[in-house]
C-alpha cells in the first residue's frame, strides 16, 4: 500500500530542488550548495535544528503542517517557515548588512568574505554564511566524514 502523502512529499523535495537553484542563482558567485555528508558547522546547524524540534522549541509558521518546502535559516535558528514567511520574517527582523557579513558559524564579522551555503534535507531547506575559516573547517570535516 502506498501512502498518498508519499506523492505530497515527493513534490515538496521537487520544490525544494528548485528553490535551492534559485536561491544559488540569486545570490551570486559566493553561494554554495553543500552535498551530503555534513561537515562540522553545518552539522551543528542540523543538531539546532534536531534539538530545537525534540524539545518543541521551534517556531513553526503556520503553512508547516502540510508537506511542504519549508526553511530552516542559521541566523535565524529558533523558526522553521515556510519560503514566503521565511522573507516577511528576515524584512521585519530587519535582516540586513551587518547579518549578511555574519558568520553563521563562529559570528564573526567578515563584510565580503561570507559564503553562503544551502543544504537539501528532504523538504528542509538548510541556509547559512560561512566566514573563510568556517568553510575550510566545514570542507575538511565533511570530507573526512566521506572517507
Ligand atoms: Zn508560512
Ligand atoms: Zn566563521
Amino acid at each position: 500500500m502506498s501512502d498518498p502523502r508519499d506523492d505530497q512529499i515527493r513534490a515538496a523535495e521537487q520544490e525544494s530542488d528548485l528553490l535551492i537553484r534559485l536561491i544559488k542563482d540569486q545570490s551570486g558567485p559566493r553561494a554554495e550548495i553543500q552535498r551530503l555528508p555534513w561537515g562540522e558547522v553545518t552539522d551543528a546547524w542540523r543538531e539546532g535544528l534536531a534539538t530545537r524540534l525534540q524539545a518543541g522549541t521551534l517556531g513553526l509558521c503556520p503553512h508547516v503542517m502540510t508537506p511542504n518546502v519549508v526553511i530552516y535559516a542559521a541566523w535565524l535558528p529558533g523558526l522553521l517557515l515556510c519560503p514566503t514567511c521565511h522573507t516577511v520574517t528576515n524584512i521585519q527582523a530587519g535582516i540586513g548588512e551587518v547579518e549578511d557579513s555574519t558568520c553563521d558559524g563562529c559570528g564573526d564579522y567578515c563584510p565580503g568574505e561570507i559564503t553562503n551555503l544551502t543544504i537539501q534535507l528532504g523538504t528542509v531547506v538548510i541556509m547559512g554564511g560561512l566566514c573563510p575559516q568556517c568553510r575550510d573547517l566545514e570542507q575538511r570535516t565533511a570530507e573526512a566524514a566521506r572517507g
